[in-house]
């Protein structure tokens, strides 16, 4: 049977099938952002891993080293946060191609570090190998809750109310935005922006502070340096709020089927309330797709997707995170875009998945 037969997910359920074994110390094992292994009475230990993978889910040409070493350890952080975890220890392995300089590498670990040490996360290994191809990237992240407060993906129920944090799409729209020559006034006033193959790998550098002047330049720098939502994560798991969280990696559509398929339930998410950027909606002009779509389908923004169920909702508005209410849980197992007159549309998940090519937008980390 061919890859493309199952996609990235089918594989994923056979391997959690075929592998499955009971352990009274597996809390979580496959099928949620992390894995929950209880190390103490009271403490749990999480471990995530996700690799990045030259001409999959990078092209150097669209990114500098620094930003590629800022969004592996992003990647792995999000997973952490959509826990409601601490992260605490990393492990980077990479296969390196000879034409990769030293310098290119080291700018890597720049960016890479500025992120993790701003999470109080410490790299302890790893492994480096050469590579007869592309660019192959590796990170294992290990963080630590409490066994009380992990939010898994599987406790949504029918009524929850649908929350993200911040806004979505502007990932997915920056990488398109890339790809067809965009750069937003200011990059490159520090080195030069991604897309110039002039410069050599990794002495080319983004200057975001004179970037962020533009729209665009917004959503390109939440394609190449993602924020992970890692505070918010832990707040909303220690106050109780939430029933289910899952990180957006994928795209809305993709990572919310996810979270449903996990919970038993379906959801019907409002199309008037999904969170846009001002960012998003001013560069629409520029972009082949209208806003809502990269929302749905574009991924990479690594925003929080969480339930609240009714009884709970005191508690997330005391937390003053900036959140939105899109939707809710609703029985069955079927997704739905509702409009402003009440008008209901069937929702795939439309984000990336390996092997079945399901979207032309931003790829994500397995
Ligand atoms: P995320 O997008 O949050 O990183 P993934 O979709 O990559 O999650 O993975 C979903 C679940 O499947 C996770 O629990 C992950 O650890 C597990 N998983 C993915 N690939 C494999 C594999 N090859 N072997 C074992 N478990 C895997
Ligand atoms: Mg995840």
């Amino acid at each position: 049977m061919k890859l493309s037969n199952i996609g990235e997910f089918g594989l994923i359920h056979a391997v959690q099938k075929l592998s499955f074994q009971s352990s009274p110390d597996t809390m979580i094992g496959i099928g949620d952002d992390a894995a929950v292994l209880k190390i103490a009475p009271a403490t749990v230990l999480l471990a995530t891993t996700d690799m990045l993978i030259e001409g999959v889910h990078f092209d150097l040409t669209y990114t500098d080293f620094y930003s590629l070493g800022w969004k592996s350890a992003a990647v792995n952080l999000s997973d952490i946060a959509a826990m409601g975890g601490k992260p605490r220890f990393c492990l980077t392995s990479l296969a390196l191609p000879a034409r990769i300089p030293v310098e290119a590498v080291l700018d890597f670990y720049q960016g890479f570090t500025a992120l993790a040490r701003k999470h109080k996360t410490i790299l302890v290994g790893g492994d480096t190998c050469s590579s007869k191809d592309g660019l192959v990237i590796s990170v294992t992240l290990l963080g630590e809750a409490k066994k009380q407060t992990v939010v898994p993906r599987t406790g949504a129920k029918r009524g929850d109310r649908i929350f993200v944090t911040g806004t979505l799409g502007d990932a997915g729209a920056g990488l398109e935005l890339l790809k067809s020559g965009v750069r937003g006034r200011g990059s490159g006033s520090r080195g030069q922006g991604p897309g110039d193959r002039s410069q050599k790998p990794g002495v080319r550098r983004i200057a975001f502070h004179s970037a962020l002047r533009t729209p665009r330049s917004a959503l390109i720098q939440r394609h190449l340096r993602p924020v992970p939502r890692v505070e918010w994560g832990r707040r909303l798991a220690l106050s109780g709020c939430a029933s289910s969280m899952i990180d957006v990696s994928d795209g809305l559509s993709s990572d919310l089927f996810h979270l449903c398929e996990e919970s038993g339930v379906g959801a019907v998410l409002l199309s008037e309330a999904i969170p846009l950027s001002r960012s998003l909606l001013k560069s629409a002009d520029f972009l082949n797709e209208p806003p809502l779509h990269y929302a749905l389908s574009g991924g990479e923004d690594y925003e929080l997707l969480f339930t609240v169920p009714l009884s709970r909702m005191k508690r997330l508005e005391a937390l003053h995170i900036p959140v939105t209410e899109i939707g809710r849980i609703t029985a069955g197992n079927e997704m739905f875009l509702m409009n402003t007159v009440g008008r209901k549309t069937a929702v795939r998940p439309t984000g990336y998945n390996h092997f079945k090519r399901t979207r032309n937008c931003a790829k994500r980390p397995t």
